[in-house]
């Protein structure tokens, strides 16, 4: 099981078209598009370890282009 970093309830990863992004080579699942969508909007809030200092070319002004679903 993964952990939705925004709601932090438990989201089973291997559920088929479960929600997922990949941030900073870290993989998130997300329980429903609304908290996919809260995660978008600010990342680094929701995964500041893996995302400070982290990436290479990491810059908080980017965050919005540094991440995909
Ligand atoms: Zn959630």
């Amino acid at each position: 099981m993964a952990t939705d970093p925004v709601c932090k309830k438990e989201v089973d990863e291997n559920t088929p078209n479960v929600l997922k992004a990949q941030f900073w080579g870290k993989r998130v699942y997300f329980c429903s598009n609304e908290c996919r969508i809260n995660f978008r909007r600010d990342p680094q809030k929701y995964v500041p370890d893996s995302a400070e200092g982290k990436g290479p070319e990491y810059d908080k002004t980017k965050t919005n282009e540094s991440w995909r679903v």
